[in-house]
């Protein structure tokens, strides 16, 4: 029977969508749509559709019959908040069009330095260019800027290409830029011809002297041949680092420091790691990246800032070599996490300080360790395109991370129950045999039952335990209800409860290792209002230990912060033996845990988050 309190909760639900339904609609309410609405938003009243269908018809002629003014009055006065979401729903979804962007013709880059590892920012470079590739039917290229040997790993190139087939922005095509060194010094001997470069032997101090006063060094009043013989000799490897360089001529009162006769080529006797010695003669990240995003024939590349003073010159070296037309620029908003370093030149010593585990650490922004945690592709790319429709730098909190991955996993993510910290309860006069048959996922049905038989002994959290009162009744989670009688209590003194003699050493074992112990009484099993607690049964047969490293933010106020992992463990049911490594699931009531290991029948995890 439906009782009259519910009935009017049910109208009033109805009339607001009606209301919202009909103000969407030209003042028309559908049944169809309103239906759709509330069932959608309202999963819990799925059950009574019959009675609300009913009200629906009902409602509708009353509220189609208002005038769309009259409506749009009762909608405000009785759910504003339908309103403010509608004004919300006409944000824009998609990022902003290209300038200049022709269907199939358009091609975008990411160009990493093979340096360390992909984090967030890389990620969120990458997707941008991967969807204006894909938004116009273009070409996305993958291309390794490694002309710095001293610094470049293929371990970082593979980490690279690893975590961008992860997040599902794969390349159409690779580009490795110290495989194009030769074409690299062709161009550079086409600027020493035409008077545009010359070979300068003035340490950084001196010039940077000269540059700040505005004066060109003696070097640069070299005839080309006599920079042609010079530049021989530094291909040659007859220089030593640091004695040679090869400068542009720019513009010694540009206002634009970068453009004052900057370096572009230098003498570096590192090994590379894929050209060994081959090479010791290296171009500077601009010059090099001038001349392959029109050698790749890039059409659009994507900036974090306006104002980048880095464009100026390689638009300038492409203007003077004749490489035109220049790519178009697209920006897109720095930004932060809060309290996470992204860049390699501050995780560096936090793995060497031993203050994170490696590159992979979950608490760290780099895309190993988001996978780790338990941060999923979609995640990721839901909060690169929030970041993409603004062109304010942001400051991002793991929250907003947190958030998009829980909407994402929430319904892939099947329930399991967790025991953290376990206490040990011994309920005496417990139904035995009971099997608690529980859906593992409460909207999905289909994905199957977990069984759990029970008996007189239980885990529960600590933490609960805590906080229960002795005679308050509590239930064991979809099981039946019971009251703690006596708390801290040792269940295996001169009072042990017989059945314990009955049971095989492994179990005794196991039951004796629980510090906190207390006595319960079953009352029953009505559903009732009131603490709702997870639990296992206490039994190693029915259990499997649980190790979870729980992350939290690595930085406060800029300071390290000692306490950014904890380590909890305790039991899980007997359905989480089958979870695999790399599975991501729900504990109830205490998060969403990615699995990270099995270990000698034990399950190691990471807290992603609550
Ligand atoms: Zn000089």
């Amino acid at each position: 029977m439906v009782d009259v309190v519910e009935i009017d909760e049910i109208r009033e639900i109805v009339r607001k969508y009606t209301l919202d339904n009909a103000v969407k609609y030209d003042g028309k309410a559908q049944v169809k749509s309103v239906m759709q609405k509330i069932m959608g938003t309202h999963k819990e009243l799925r059950s009574r559709a019959k009675v609300i269908l009913k009200e629906v018809e009902q409602t509708i002629p009353k509220i189609n019959s208002l005038s769309p003014a009259e409506q749009l009055k009762e909608l405000k006065k009785i759910a504003p908040e339908l309103l403010e979401q509608e004004d919300s729903d006409k944000r824009p979804t998609e990022l902003p069009p290209l300038e200049n962007a022709l269907e199939g013709k358009v091609k975008t880059r990411y160009a990493p330095e093979p340096n360390g590892d992909m984090h967030i920012g890389h990620a969120f470079t990458a997707f941008f260019a991967h969807y204006y590739a894909q938004r116009y039917e273009g070409t996305f290229l993958l291309r390794f800027e490694d002309t710095n040997p001293a610094q470049e790993r293929t371990e970082f190139m593979d980490a690279h290409r690893e975590s961008l087939a992860w997040l599902g922005l794969e390349p159409d095509e690779e580009v490795i830029v110290s495989y194009d060194l030769p074409f690299l010094y062709e161009k550079a001997e086409k600027l020493i011809e035409k008077d545009l470069a010359y070979t300068c032997s003035c340490t950084s101090d001196t010039m940077h002297t000269y540059r700040n006063e505005e004066k060109l060094c003696k070097h640069a009043s070299a005839t080309p041949e006599e920079t042609l013989q010079t530049w021989e000799k530094m291909l040659a490897g007859k220089f030593d680092e640091g004695d040679m360089v090869l400068r542009l001529r720019g513009d010694i009162h540009h206002k634009n420091a970068v453009m004052r006769e900057p370096v572009i080529f230098t003498i570096r006797k590192d090994s590379h790691c894929l050209q060994g010695e081959k090479y010791n003669l290296w171009p500077l990240y601009d010059f090099a990246a001038a001349i392959e995003d029109y050698k790749c024939g890039i059409t659009h590349i994507g900036r974090s800032s306006e104002f980048d003073t880095r464009i100026e010159l390689q638009n300038y070296i492409r203007e003077v070599l004749g490489m035109l037309p220049q790519p178009e620029i697209f920006h897109f908003a720095r930004f932060n996490v809060i309290g996470s370093p992204a860049s390699k030149r501050k995780i560096k010593p936090l793995i060497s300080e031993g203050k994170v585990e490696g590159w992979d650490d979950i608490r760290l922004v780099t895309i190993k360790g988001l996978r780790k945690r338990g941060i999923t592709p979609a995640a990721i790319k839901a909060v690169a395109k929030e970041i993409g429709m603004t062109t304010q730098p942001t400051n991002i909190d793991w929250s907003l991370i947190e958030a998009k991955n829980r909407q994402i996993i929430d319904s892939q993510a099947n329930r399991y129950f967790f025991v953290p910290n376990p206490v040990l309860v011994y309920v005496k006069n417990a139904p035995e045999g009971l099997i608690s048959e529980i859906p593992l996922h409460p909207d999905f049905p289909d994905r199957g039952i977990k069984k759990q038989p029970t008996g007189l002994f239980f885990l529960i959290p600590n933490k609960d335990y805590l906080e229960l009162a002795i005679e308050k009744e509590f239930r064991l989670k979809d099981l039946y209800n019971i009251i703690l009688t006596d708390k801290e209590v040792n269940l295996f003194g001169k009072n042990e409860p017989e059945v314990i003699s009955s049971f095989d050493k492994e179990q005794q074992a196991f039951l004796k290792q629980f510090k906190h112990q207390a006595i319960a009484k079953y009352t029953d099993e009505e559903l009732k209002p009131g603490p709702k607690i997870q639990w296992t049964a206490a039994d190693p047969r029915e259990t499997i230990p649980v190790e979870v490293k729980i992350p939290e933010v690595l930085f406060i106020d800029g300071k390290y912060n000692k306490n950014s992992l904890h380590v909890t463990t305790g039991f899980a049911e007997k359905a989480a033996t089958n979870l695999q490594v790399g599975d991501i699931v729900q504990f109830e009531r205490f998060g969403f845990i990615r699995v990270d290991q099995k270990k000698d029948n034990k399950l190691l995890v990471n807290r992603a988050h609550k």
